[in-house]
């Protein structure tokens, strides 16, 4: 007997089970293909990877204007993937090494749950049955396939991909489309730029990047423009035949040349092919519902990470794990998601916390906002040739607190902490204001906002 299962080997669960495991708790780890899950070996490292080659081919080639000339830069495509691999299994080892040094135990295989008798809960992987008083189920989420004419066809002949096998794609296609422009597509697409492809974004919104704050998303949308991406925005994609990507723009047949399509138009949770329906855990929109201390409707069964739906992020996914287990080793801990930084690694990249000026407008959140250029910030101008960045904070006008900031420009995936610290702690403008920020740093920028407040 456990004192609890963990079903799914990804951020959610391994922190899950470090914790539990650290905290003297009898833990197993179920998981079906790669501890690491998504983040670690086909989302987050991977992709930060390849962008990162991608930004010293940009530098290289790119060195003019400081005074830097070099010739002959080119990218090895096998190379970016091979050291891609080899991050990541140094990642995915130090992890093992972890759940070892917890005392974790680790199964292999496909953790179906069998059912719940006087609160202990059944899994089974193949023919072996575990029991536990706990489950917590991190399961994650997985690249929603839309029905789109071809799509199914595609992916099976390996022109059409998904963030699975785009991210080992050894070759550098000459014409790419991606199908979606949040973020995962954003990112591909600053990829495949730099490094050489003509690249489409079809987006079916009017603007790309999801809920980011419309100035933004049309400021990174112009960045890429000038880098000769094309953005077909309101446009429904209708067919995937090999070689194109047909859309509809307007009402008007269209169609785009593509060697490679990638599907990033969203994740789903991952909820059945594992018995959950045997617990009766409450499903809602394809995710299970939880409530902020991760506890599902079933008493002792809990879901952190993708598998909730609350945010598709791996640092909430981490969190979510740290107050399900807190509480079960007796220290209360609730969840709070009014300060979760989201981050695009395009370049310029951009980082975002909080309301926005159309989520304000939508809910009726009375808010004042300063926008500065990031050229405020002495260290951006010398790093930034032709930087167009800005950094936004809104601000609640009554209660004198930070609501939201915006940043687009570079290093804004690292400095975005700092507003979401002074949001989390709801800091008043007049105490932010006395804080010292080294100089010169790009994170200054912050402050500067407030300061035209
Ligand atoms: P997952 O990582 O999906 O892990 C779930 C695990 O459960 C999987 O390993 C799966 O095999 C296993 N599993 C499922 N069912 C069973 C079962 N029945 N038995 C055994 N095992 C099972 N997030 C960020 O915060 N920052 C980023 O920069 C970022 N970039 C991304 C880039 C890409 C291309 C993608 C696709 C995602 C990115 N994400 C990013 C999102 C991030 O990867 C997810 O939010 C995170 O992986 C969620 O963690 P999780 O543990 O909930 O689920």
């Amino acid at each position: 007997m456990y004192d609890i299962i963990i079903i799914g080997g990804g951020p959610a669960g391994y922190l899950a089970a470090e914790r539990a495991g650290h905290g003297g708790l009898k833990t197993l780890l179920i998981e079906k293909r790669f501890i690491g899950g998504v983040c670690l070996n086909e989302g987050c490292v991977p992709s930060k990877t390849l962008l990162n080659s991608a930004k010293i081919l940009d530098h290289a080639k790119h060195g003019e204007p400081y005074g830097v000339t070099t010739s002959g830069a080119s990218i090895d495509q096998k190379a970016v993937i091979a050291r891609k691999n080899k991050v990541v299994r140094n990642l995915v080892a130090g992890i093992k090494s972890q759940l070892k040094a917890s005392h974790v135990t680790v199964k292999e295989g496909l953790g179906e749950i069998v059912g719940r008798q006087d609160g202990i809960v059944k899994v089974k992987v193949g023919d072996d049955v575990f029991e536990a008083p706990r489950l917590l189920v991190a399961s994650g989420s997985e690249a929603l396939v839309p029905p789109i004419p071809g799509a199914k066809e595609g992916l099976a002949a390996g022109y059409v991909l998904t963030n699975r096998e785009i991210l080992n794609l050894e070759v550098i296609p000459k014409t790419m489309v991606i199908v979606g422009g949040g973020v995962i597509g954003l990112e591909m697409a600053s990829y495949f730029n730099s490094v050489g492809a003509k690249v489409t974004v079809v987006e079916m919104l009017d603007k790309i990047a999801g809920p980011t704050d419309r100035e933004i998303s049309a400021i990174l949308q112009k960045n890429y423009e000038k880098k000769g991406v094309t953005f077909k925005l309101a446009c429904k994609v209708t067919g995937l035949p090999k070689g194109q990507v047909e859309y509809e723009e307007k009402g008007v047949k269209q169609s785009v040349e593509a060697d490679y399509v990638l599907l990033s138009v969203g994740r789903r949770a991952v909820t059945s092919g594992f018995g959950l329906e045997n617990l009766c855990v409450l499903v809602e929109r394809g995710h299970i519902v939880v409530d902020d201390m991760g506890q599902t409707n079933v008493p002792g069964v809990y879901a952190t990470g993708d598998v909730n739906g609350v945010w598709m992020l791996a640092h909430v996914a981490y969190r979510e794990s740290e107050v399900v287990i807190n509480n079960l080793l007796g220290k209360r801990d609730v969840m709070r998601y009014d300060a979760v930084p989201s981050v695009i690694y395009t370049s310029p990249e951009v980082g975002c916390v909080g309301e926005t000026e159309e989520s304000c407008k939508a809910k009726g959140i009375e808010y004042r906002v300063a926008s500065v250029s990031m050229n405020y910030s002495g260290r951006y101008m010398a790093e930034n040739a032709a930087g167009d960045g800005i950094c936004k904070v809104i601000v609640d006008p009554v209660r004198q607190r930070l609501i939201g900031c915006h940043i687009i420009g570079s290093y804004a995936s690292e400095i975005i902490i700092a507003a979401s610290i002074l949001i989390e702690t709801e800091m008043k403008v007049e105490d932010i204001k006395e804080f010292i920020f080294p100089h010169p740093t790009v994170c200054e920028i912050i402050r500067e906002a407030i300061f035209q407040l």
